[in-house]
């Protein structure tokens, strides 16, 4: 039986809107499958060891404070995993701290362990309400919820285009990022039973090899719905 490894990075800090609901759909799509999944929660103070799927969910201003320092303790560790192929999942205030930095509008600026090439900056208006997202694998849906403003740079590139919402910095029309299997969204509620396709993807990159497809009539009809709603 293969065997994923998955952290979960500072979820007693960072989890809101469902954040958590994205580990349990990795779980159940690999239980499905007869793929064994370890589920491994990193806390502040707790050591990181190899793992194939980092999550790091998203939260407020003040845990991204503590979730920031204690993130950048293990940044040369976490850059290793990266560039060996390591699946980065990064919701909203986790996307933020992937990048280099996050500036909010007030306070002083929050470092991130730059395995994205990218930054954000707080602005004085929240982005509020559905996102559809056009994307090569498919079409993404989910909620956003976030003041922060963000931009990629170099070999980072945007997820997907927005159809419905603000996506990354509500001027680009960019929605996400990748850079290796770095990946970074602002899409909430939770992002991954919403969108499936998402799901399988990083999974199928932890293991390398392709997954048999699953029974999905009720996340298809789910995700159909969810789309037509945002219009
Ligand atoms: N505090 C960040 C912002 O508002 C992230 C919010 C979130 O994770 N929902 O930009």
């Amino acid at each position: 039986m293969k065997t994923i490894r998955l952290a979960h990075l500072y979820p007693k800090l960072l989890n809101i809107y469902g954040d958590s609901g994205n580990i349990l759909t990795l779980k159940k799509r690999c239980e499905w499958r007869n793929i064994e999944i370890v589920v491994d929660e990193i806390n502040i103070g707790s050591p990181i060891s190899e793992h194939d799927i980092y999550f790091i969910g998203g939260g407020q201003d003040l845990q991204q404070i503590e979730v920031s320092k204690e993130l950048y303790k293990h940044k040369n560790f976490l850059e290793q995993e990266r560039d060996k192929g390591a699946v980065f999942l990064g919701i909203c205030g986790g996307y933020q701290l992937l990048g280099h930095y996050y500036q909010p509008h007030i306070g002083e600026k929050l470092k991130g362990i730059s395995l994205l090439d990218a930054y954000t900056i707080g602005g004085n208006k929240r982005f509020i309400g559905n996102v559809t997202v056009k994307t090569e694998l498919g079409t993404l849906v989910g909620f956003e919820n976030h003041s922060g403003q963000t931009y990629l740079q170099g070999e980072t590139k945007p997820l997907g285009k927005v159809v419905i919402g603000n996506g990354n910095n509500g001027k680009d029309k960019t929605e996400g990022a990748r850079y290796k299997n770095v990946f970074g969204t602002y899409l909430h509620g939770s992002f991954l039973p919403k969108n499936k396709n998402f799901a399988d993807y990083i999974l199928e990159l932890a293991l390398g090899e392709k997954l048999e497809p699953l029974d999905d009539k009720i996340e298809n009809i789910t995700h159909q719905s969810l789309i037509n709603k945002a219009y």
